[in-house]
C-alpha cells in the first residue's frame, strides 16, 4: 500500500506528522517530486487563472502523484487550535481537485477541524488507521511517534536557528540579518521562492523566518491586533513581525507573498504601516508563475545593499 503525499502546502508544515503516522501503521509514504515548470504548467492548466499560484502548484503536486500511488492524500484543513481557521482555499481544497482533475479517483481525505475537542487528531488518527485496516494499538503506537516527530521537527530543529528542509549554511555572526516572512509553502518551496533564502545566504544575510521564533515569542504579540487574524498562518506571520519589530533583531523585512493571495492583501498592509512605525526596512515581494531570477536578484540585491550602507552610517556615528 502507497499513499502520496503532495509536496505542497499543508506538506511544508505538518509532513513530519504525517510521514511519521503512515510510516509506523506499516504504509509506504511517497512524496511528489520537487517542484518544477512541469508540475507548475499541469497545475495551471487544471486550475482558473485567477486562483494562488500555491494552489496551482498544489494541483501539478497532485498529478504528478496520482498515476503511480492507491491513495493521494488531500487533508481538508479546518482548524489546528480555537482561534482561527485556515484560509478558505484549504477548507475548500479536496472539493476543488476533485472539480479539476475528473480522472482522479484515489484521493484519501480527511477533515482535520481541530478546535472541535483535545482528542479530534486522536480520533482522526484512528479514523485513518481504521481506512486501512490496522488495529487500535498500532495506530496509538503511529500516532504518538507522529506527534513526536512534529514536536521534534518544530521545536529542536526550526526553533534551534535553522532554517527548515534542508536550507543550511548561514552562520549567526553574518554582517546583516533579515527576516522572510511569509506562508512555509512559499518560503521553503525552492522552485516557488525563486530560491529566496539561499540566494539570501549567499550574499552573506543571516535569515530568519517565522518559523525560527519561537511559539512563545509570538504568542507575547497576540494583543497588538485589536482582533486576530481569521486565518492561521496569518496570524503566524504578522505576530512573527511583531515579535521582530518590538526587538529589533534583524535589519529588515522581506514579507514574500503569492500573486492571487486574499489574506495577504490584509497582511502586507498590516506590516507595511507598522513597519513605518517603527522605522524598520521592509521589502514586499510578490512571486506569480512568471516571476523571473533576474528581476528577484536585482531587488534582492539592492534591498540588501541598502541595508548595508544604512548599517555602517549607523555604526560610523556611533564610533
Ligand atoms: S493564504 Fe493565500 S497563498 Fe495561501 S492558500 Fe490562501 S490564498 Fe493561497
Amino acid at each position: 500500500m502507497k499513499v502520496g503525499i503532495p509536496r505542497a502546502l499543508s506538506y511544508y508544515a505538518y509532513y513530519p506528522f504525517f510521514e511519521t503516522f503512515f510510516k509506523k501503521l506499516g504504509i509506504e509514504v511517497v512524496v511528489s517530486d520537487e517542484s518544477t515548470k512541469e508540475i507548475m504548467d499541469m497545475g495551471i492548466e487544471d486550475t482558473i487563472t485567477d486562483a494562488c499560484v500555491p494552489l496551482k502548484l498544489f494541483h501539478g503536486h497532485v498529478r504528478n502523484l496520482m498515476n503511480r500511488v492507491d491513495y493521494v492524500f488531500v487533508p481538508r484543513l479546518v482548524s489546528v487550535n480555537r482561534e482561527a481557521t485556515f484560509c478558505p482555499k484549504f477548507l475548500g481544497l479536496p472539493d476543488m481537485i476533485v472539480c479539476s482533475i475528473p480522472q482522479f479517483k484515489n484521493m484519501l481525505e480527511v477533515r482535520i477541524d481541530l478546535k472541535k475537542s483535545r482528542f479530534e487528531l486522536f480520533k482522526i488518527c484512528m479514523k485513518l488507521a481504521m481506512t486501512f485496516k490496522k488495529g487500535f494499538f498500532r495506530a496509538y503506537n503511529a500516532y504518538l511517534n507522529a506527534c513526536y516527530s512534529l514536536n521534534n521537527y518544530t521545536h529542536q530543529f526550526l526553533q534551534g536557528g535553522i532554517p527548515p528542509l534542508g536550507i543550511v549554511g548561514q552562520k549567526k555572526n553574518n554582517p546583516i540579518s533579515l527576516a522572510v516572512l511569509g506562508y512555509p509553502y512559499i518560503l521553503y518551496d525552492p522552485y516557488m521562492s525563486l530560491d529566496l533564502i539561499k540566494k539570501l545566504i549567499s550574499m552573506g544575510v543571516y535569515v530568519v523566518t517565522p518559523e525560527m521564533i519561537s511559539k512563545g515569542e509570538k504568542e507575547k504579540q497576540v494583543g497588538k491586533l485589536k482582533k486576530n487574524l481569521f486565518w492561521t498562518f496569518s496570524n503566524e506571520v504578522i505576530r512573527a513581525a511583531y515579535s521582530l519589530f518590538e526587538n529589533r533583531k534583524v535589519d529588515g523585512i522581506i514579507h514574500v507573498t503569492a500573486f492571487g493571495c486574499g489574506p495577504d492583501f490584509i497582511v502586507d498592509k498590516l506590516m507595511e504601516i507598522d513597519a513605518k512605525k517603527h522605522n524598520m526596512p521592509f521589502l514586499t515581494v510578490t512571486i506569480d508563475e512568471h516571476t523571473g531570477q533576474e528581476g528577484l536578484n536585482t531587488r534582492l540585491e539592492a534591498f540588501v545593499d541598502m541595508l548595508k550602507i544604512k548599517k555602517a552610517k549607523k555604526e560610523a556615528a556611533l564610533a
